[in-house]
């Protein structure tokens, strides 16, 4: 289960130094997460460490 950012980020990178895994960028539009290295902080954290810092709420977890 990764995290996906959609439209509404603002590009503001405070979730970028959050990722243990080194998982979000910048992408076309907006920042974007490697879904080959987010593990949902596993290992690291309880939770997923990104999620909480998003000042728009833009970040949610999805199935894979
Ligand atoms: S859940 Fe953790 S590993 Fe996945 S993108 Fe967020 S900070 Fe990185
Ligand atoms: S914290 Fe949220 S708004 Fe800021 S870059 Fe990350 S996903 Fe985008």
């Amino acid at each position: 289960m990764p995290v996906v950012i959609d439209s509404d980020c603002i590009n503001c990178d405070l979730c970028v130094p959050e990722c243990p895994n080194e998982a979000i960028s910048m992408g076309k539009e907006h920042y974007v997460v490697d879904t080959a290295k987010c593990t949902e902080c596993e290992g690291f954290y309880d939770e997923p460490a990104c999620i909480p810092v998003c000042p728009v709420d833009c970040m949610t977890l999805v199935a894979d």
